[in-house]
């Protein structure tokens, strides 16, 4: 309870502090709330002050601008007044310092007038002294002259004396003068005399000499009469030369003309033993101690221009001998037993290189097996068919020039190989290896029109004489031989072509002539037997066989077709060899086979095949009668 009174107490208590702070702040309350209205009262008259206030400041600013305006009109006016003001002092002041002005310009004026009159009066003065000091002078100079004049007188005095005085010596050189003419006068009387005996002696002399002139006249009359006569002589000869010379002329066109006619004739001739023409050369045994070949040639007495015909008979030891051999009959051309020389046999071909100087084509070709003689025939270094053909032609171009022909020879020297071209007067290695060391492609080309053939990359030589030629053919064997490992066998295996081009040119009547020697000499003939051969060898041979035989047939495709048989096909292109020749075999072209033969017995059966692929190639011959 008496907590509980405790907590009354305390509350009572707290109440009562509770009601003294609430009456605080009720009066707290009370002061601000007056406060407040004594401040709106305030704020109140502070807005009536500030409507006042904008009202005065309206008010005020009409009476500054009024005032403004009234201000700016008596500025102005002012300002105008004291302008004219201005105006009327400068214009005053400009009078006054003109007036001034004035006054100092009279003044100067009258004292350069002064001026001018005081110059004046010097000039007077001065002309005065200097006409006074004229007359001085005057005065001086004529008294001067009166002196002068007085001098020279005197000098003219002295003067005529001095030539008085020349005068006189001049009067007494004379009479000395005198003195010594009459002196001279004598000497010369005496030198006279004796120029008149020289005169004399002269005109004695010269009375001789004048004889001596007249005969000297005569002589020269006489000379000049026989000179007269030898003119005439001279003239008359002179006539006679000329009539020689139109002789000579006429005698030279004849030449021309009988050079054409042998030309043709020449070429008739040629035409008449055959365009193409077979030949058979039996080689010697040249010491050989073998069995031989009955070979016999019944015809070799007849005269030249027949065939002539050799005949093999088999005997024991031959290969294939048996009982029934019949004697094998062949024709040819012309047969060259072992015993004639290869000069024997040019004498037969030369022909044909006239033909060629003539402007036609000529193939002269040897055939036959190894060892049978055809490098010896063709190519023989001292007088096989190609030296000797080079040497004739530069005799023949020799003779010709004498007719006005120039003949340009171009050489090439070629090989075909396994139908492939190489180049023997290459100035590089020539090599056998067609695909690996054989980078030119040589080409050959038909020129149809002109008929000439041509070789790409081939080297072509002009000759300019046989030494020169010689020169080039021992280059070409050399290119052949070292090309090869096993030479001899291998230059067998191959056909070698040399083409030598002839172009003549008259330089009177223009003329040209384009003619080709071809000197062939062909691989061997002999046939290999398959069996025989190693892969090489058969290419090679295969090679051989098909150049060969398709010369075989062109060659007597050619003759048929000459012989006027129907038009034949010429199998040109069967062949590298048969490709190149083209142009040089067939229509006006000249071709010679030469078929060369062993005389041994152990050969018989490759000379009767080298014989009867003669006998296929001159088919026609057979035919004629002996
Ligand atoms: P091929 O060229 O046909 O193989 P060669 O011309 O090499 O034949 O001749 C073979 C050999 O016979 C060579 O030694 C050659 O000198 C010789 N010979 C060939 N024909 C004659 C001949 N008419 N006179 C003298 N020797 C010859
Ligand atoms: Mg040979």
């Amino acid at each position: 309870m008496a907590i509980k009174s405790n907590e009354i107490d305390l509350l009572e208590t707290a109440i009562m502090t509770l009601k003294t702070q609430r009456a605080n702040q009720e009066f707290e309350i009370f002061k601000v709330e007056d406060k407040q209205a004594h401040l709106q009262k305030q704020f109140d008259a502070l807005v009536s002050l500030i409507a006042e206030l904008e009202h005065h400041e309206r008010d005020s600013l009409q009476a500054l601008n009024n005032k403004y305006q009234l201000q700016r009109k008596q500025h102005i006016h002012k300002h105008e007044e004291s302008l004219t003001e201005l105006k009327e002092t400068i214009t005053l002041e400009i009078e006054k310092a003109f007036d001034e002005n004035l006054g100092r310009l009279v003044e100067e004026i009258s004292t350069l007038k002064k001026r001018k009159s005081q110059l004046e009066q010097d000039t007077v003065l001065q002309d005065q002294d200097l006409n006074r000091r004229l007359i001085k002078l005057k005065e001086d100079h004529s008294k001067k002259l009166i002196g002068l004049n007085q001098s020279l007188d005197e000098s003219l005095i002295m003067l005529k004396s001095a030539i008085e005085q020349v005068s006189e010596d001049k009067r007494t050189k004379e009479q000395q003068l005198q003195a010594l003419l009459s002196s001279r006068q004598s000497n010369e009387i005496s030198a006279n005399n004796e120029c008149h005996k020289t005169l004399h002696n002269l005109k004695l002399e010269s009375r001789i000499k004048e004889e001596e002139l007249l005969a000297l006249k005569a002589g020269i009359a006489l000379l000049n009469t026989e000179l007269h006569a030898t003119n005439e002589l001279v003239a008359q000869m002179k006539r006679e030369i000329d009539s020689y010379r139109d002789k000579s002329a006429d005698i030279h066109r004849l030449m021309e003309h009988k050079e054409e006619i042998r030309r043709k004739l020449h070429n008739k001739l040629q035409e008449l033993k055959g365009n193409i023409r077979v030949f058979c050369r039996v080689r010697p045994t040249c010491g050989e101690l073998k069995p031989l070949a009955n070979i016999e040639i019944p015809d070799l007495l007849l005269d030249d221009d027949s065939p002539n015909m050799l005949m093999i008979i088999r005997k024991p030891g031959d290969e294939n001998f048996n009982s029934n051999s019949v004697p094998y009959q062949f024709l040819f051309d012309k047969i060259f037993s072992p015993t004639l020389s290869n000069s024997d046999v040019f004498k037969e071909i030369s022909q044909l290189v006239q033909s060629s100087l003539d402007g036609y084509n000529v193939c002269v070709f040897a055939y036959g097996q190894t060892g049978s003689g055809k490098t010896f025939t063709m190519a023989h270094e001292a007088d096989g068919m190609i030296p000797q053909s080079l040497k004739k032609v530069f005799e023949d171009i020799k003779t010709l020039e004498s007719q006005d022909w120039q003949y340009e020879l171009h050489g090439q020297f070629l090989e075909i190989y396994n139908e492939a071209i190489f180049d023997l007067l290459s100035p590089t290695k020539v090599s056998r290896s067609p695909s690996k060391n054989n980078p030119k492609k040589y080409e050959i080309k038909h020129d149809d029109v002109s008929g000439t053939t041509s070789v790409t990359n081939l080297t072509s030589v002009s000759i300019t004489g046989a030494d020169h030629a010689m020169k080039l053919l021992s280059l070409a064997n050399k290119n052949r031989s070292t090309a090869y490992t096993k030479s001899n066998e291998h230059s067998s295996r191959s056909h070698s072509i040399f083409m030598l081009q002839l172009h003549g040119r008259n330089i009177k009547t223009m003329e040209s002539r384009y003619g080709t020697l071809n000197l062939v000499d062909l691989a061997g003939s002999e046939r290999l037997s398959n069996s025989q051969a190693q892969a090489e060898r058969l290419k090679e041979t295969q090679a051989i066989n098909k150049s060969l035989s398709s010369l075989g047939d062109v060659i007597s495709a050619l003759k048929l077709s000459q012989k006027g048989k129907p038009l034949q096909h010429i199998p040109y292109r069967n062949s590298k060899l048969t490709y190149l020749l083209k142009n040089s075999l067939g229509g006006d072209c000249k071709t010679l086979m030469f078929v060369n033969i062993s005389p041994f017995a152990t050969n018989v059966n490759e000379t009767l095949n080298s014989l009867r692929f003669a006998s296929k190639v001159n088919a026609t011959s057979q035919l004629r009668s002996k």
